[in-house]
């Protein structure tokens, strides 16, 4: 006999892969699914399925998109002489959510972590490298997370990035230590921009 119906069991061990939701969490969710009207779970369950297909990865940024290149590449008034390099698309968003930086992205897909068995080749640097020696890019921003694999990335760069002939910045203060910088409120993550130094 099961205590847990095996279909809601099933759901509920799904849920509880995603991060950040633990087994109790995902017995919330999937409860709540469940004493809904069916219509949320067949929506739920369309949009996954066809989240692959839709959405891709632009060609130049590597951001999540529906369109290659993706809205930001292909916006002609943004302006392509600077680049702010992020860790993830998620980090993307919150500076996009500052409305105050108007240039181009490249999102590198990770950071530098030897424990995760992460190493440079793992991440969009070459293709970084690329993009400045192709084209006319005046700054380039490492907006990395303050965090420890996030310096080592944001270190990593500029090195690769000497002798190259871009301005490279970073993020100034504004971020606390140790704070993934999606999760910082859009007015620090702003200030973090607008007093952003040379990165030595
Ligand atoms: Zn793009």
């Amino acid at each position: 006999m099961h205590v847990i119906p095996p279909a809601l069991e099933s759901l509920i061990d799904n849920l509880a892969k995603l991060p950040g939701i633990g087994k109790k969490t995902a017995t919330r969710l999937a409860l709540y699914i469940l004493r809904k009207p069916p219509s949320l779970a067949v929506e739920l369950a369309d949009t996954l399925k066809d989240l692959h297909q839709t959405i891709q990865i632009c060609s130049t940024c590597f951001t999540f998109s529906e369109n290659d290149p993706c809205d930001i590449c292909s916006d002609p008034r943004r302006d392509s002489s600077y680049i702010c390099v992020v860790e993830q698309s998620g980090d993307l968003l919150a500076i996009e959510k500052t409305s105050i930086f108007r240039g181009h992205y490249h999102v590198l897909q990770g950071v530098i972590s030897p424990i995760d068995g992460i190493g440079p080749s793992e991440l969009k640097i070459n293709e970084l490298k690329r993009r400045i020696h192709n084209s006319t890019i005046k700054e380039v921003l490492i907006a990395t997370s303050s965090t420890v694999p996030g310096e080592a990335t944001a270190s990593f760069l500029l090195d690769q990035l000497q002798g190259h002939n871009v301005r490279v910045t970073r993020l100034a203060c504004g971020i606390p230590l140790g704070m993934d910088i999606k999760y910082a409120d859009k007015h620090t993550l702003a200030k973090a921009i607008e007093t952003r130094s040379t990165a030595e």
